[in-house]
Parts: C-alpha cells; structure tokens; sequence
C-alpha cells in the first residue's frame, strides 16, 4: 500500500505553507519523520497524498539570543541541540530531556518541532518546554503569532495546529537570570526506547533558602502535557526542604489524572512514583541553582 504519493522538501516557511495549502488531497508537514512514519507504516495515521518536508529550512533549523528570547528553531535535530552551550546555558531542563530522547540514530533526524506536534502527554521535550514556560512560533500564510506551548494541546496526539494551514517555526524560551535553574528526570521501563512511564520537569527561582518562583511540568497526568499549578502554589514562596512537603505531594496527586497504561504501567504505579520523581526533580534543580551561583561569581 502506499503511503504517500508526493514528498516535497521545501526551501522556505512560506514554500512549505503553499505546497500544503495546495495539495489536492490529504497532507501533512514532515521533520525528522521518527514519529511520523512509523504511524504510516503501522496504519495509526491514514496514506497521506502530500509530504512536505521542513528539515532543511534555515530558518527552522536556527539556534540563538533573539529579541532577549533564546530561539530554537522547531526542525533543528536534536543532537544539534544537545550540543549546545546557549541551550545549556539557558535551558538545562530540555537538555536533560532532548538527551534522553532515543538513541544517537533517532537523535540525528528526530526534532523538538515533531515532539510537540505529535502532542503526545509525556514527550520529554515538551514537557521541558512547559516548565520554561515556552512560546512557540507559529506561521500561517497571512500571519505569524505566538502562542503560549500549552495551547498546542488538544488530546492524547491531537495537536490544536491545522496541518493544512500551520507550521510550528520554533520556540522562544526567557533567559536564565541569577538565582534560576531548571531539571528534567523520567521514569522508565529499563528496556524502554519510546515514552516515559512518568516524566517531570521542574524550573524554579531561589532567594536565600526559599523557593521564590516555580514550574512543573509532568506526564503523562491527564489528556494533555500537564503544568502542575496547584502543586507550584503548595511550595512557591516556601523554604527549600529536601524532603517534600505533605500539600505539595497531596496537591500533585490531586490535580494529576494518572491511569493504567497496557504497556507501560499501573495508575498506583504512577502515584506511588509522582511524588518521589517531583523530590528528586526540585533537588537536581535546587543543588544547580547553588552551582549556577558559584560559577556566576
Ligand atoms: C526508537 C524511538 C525512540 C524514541 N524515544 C523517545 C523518547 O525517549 N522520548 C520522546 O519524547 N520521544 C521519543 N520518540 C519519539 C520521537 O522520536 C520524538 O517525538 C521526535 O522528537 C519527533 O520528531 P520528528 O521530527 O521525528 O517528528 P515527525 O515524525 O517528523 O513529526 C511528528 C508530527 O509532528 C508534525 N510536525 C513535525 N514538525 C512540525 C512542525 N514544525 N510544524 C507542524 N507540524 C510538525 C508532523 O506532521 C507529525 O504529525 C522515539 C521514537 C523512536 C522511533
């Protein structure tokens, strides 16, 4: 059977948007294809008329401080970005993430753009973009506009973008300022190449001993890539403790809807698991705020 009847690689944002927009039947914009072409092959998405491919667009691929925003374009290869020092620099959290993404193999093609948009609840590259508080760029052919990440979501691989009419051009990510840090752990199976049993991303703000400001982000909890705002409210403002604080353990359980994955693991699995993930999570990012502090001065 085939798959696909037309594969453009276009040269521009703007080339891409017409090739869709015109194609006669169904069609779909293509990066690193790790997750796209194995839904073809294995019949979870329907033969498509038109591929267009967007992996060598320049724009898509950039890297850099734009407008005081740390740019990532949504087509770079993840093992480019891994070797980034501004990535490491400002957002330590998705380089966790983006490392532990398949092998070196899927790396190589694999991007951030694709992770998003396959709008999977625990895809570790988004939900260390959550954390950090995302914006993703957006092009149709009238506009461009930016879009806070967690907007993207509509259910379990339903991203909220018209594969007709948009394209995710990249993210745009605050810069790290003093006192700040960021980490990403996950839970996987030992032999486990894909989806995360559980994934959690913490950014946070330190003044003195307290935790000033925080983030979390955490999958899969629900239908869609979840922030944990009332777990964040239980421990913003609070000194730092190394052991969790009961109402931050009862506020992640309460607004996280964990369930039986066949695959994967058990609901009690995932509660037994949440807590223990968000305590070692806050220290990594605790301990690099310390760190950050003395390589500052
Ligand atoms: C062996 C293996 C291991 C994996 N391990 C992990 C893992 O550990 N963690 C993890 O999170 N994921 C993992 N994945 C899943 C996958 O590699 C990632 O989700 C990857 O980042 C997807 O990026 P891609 O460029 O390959 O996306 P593609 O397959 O090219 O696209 C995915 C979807 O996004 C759309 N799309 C892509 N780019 C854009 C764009 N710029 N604008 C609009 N729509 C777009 C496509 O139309 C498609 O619907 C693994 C996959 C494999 C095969």
């Amino acid at each position: 059977m085939t798959i696909w009847k037309n594969y453009f690689l276009a040269e521009t944002v703007q080339e891409a948007l017409e090739l869709l927009a015109q194609s006669e039947g169904d069609a779909c914009p293509i990066a690193g294809g790790t997750d796209l072409l194995l839904d073809l092959q294995q019949g979870r998405h329907p033969p498509l008329d038109t591929l267009v491919d967007l992996s060598q667009i320049p724009e898509m691929r950039q890297l850099e401080i734009r407008g005081g925003k740390l740019f990532i374009g949504a087509a770079l290869p993840l093992n480019r970005l891994v070797e980034s020092p501004l990535a490491q620099q400002h957002a330590p959290t998705l380089m966790d993430a983006a490392r532990l993404i398949g092998g070196p193999q899927v790396r190589n093609t694999a991007t951030l753009g694709g992770n998003v948009c396959h709008a999977l609840p625990a895809a570790d590259g988004t939900i260390a973009l959550l954390s950090l508080n995302a914006t993703a760029l957006v092009a149709r052919l009238e506009q461009r506009c930016e879009i806070p990440l967690g907007e993207l979501f509509r259910g379990p691989g339903k991203s909220a973008l018209d594969p007709r009419r948009e394209i995710l051009v990249g993210f745009n990510l605050p810069l790290r300022e003093a006192g700040q840090a960021s980490a990403f752990r996950r839970v996987m199976r030992p032999q486990g190449v894909a989806i995360a049993i559980l994934n959690l991303a913490v950014w946070l703000q330190r003044a003195a001993t307290r935790i000033a400001d925080i983030r979390i982000a955490i999958g899969p909890a629900g239908p869609t890539p979840l922030r944990a705002v009332q777990t964040e409210a239980a421990l913003r403002s609070q000194p730092y403790q190394p052991t969790l604080p009961p109402q931050a353990l009862e506020a992640l359980l309460s607004e996280s809807r964990f369930r039986t994955s066949p695959h994967r693991a058990t609901e009690a699995y995932r509660r037994a698991m949440a807590g223990v993930l968000l305590q070692e999570t806050l220290e990594v990012a605790w301990q690099r705020t310390l760190d950050v502090e003395n390589q500052d001065d």
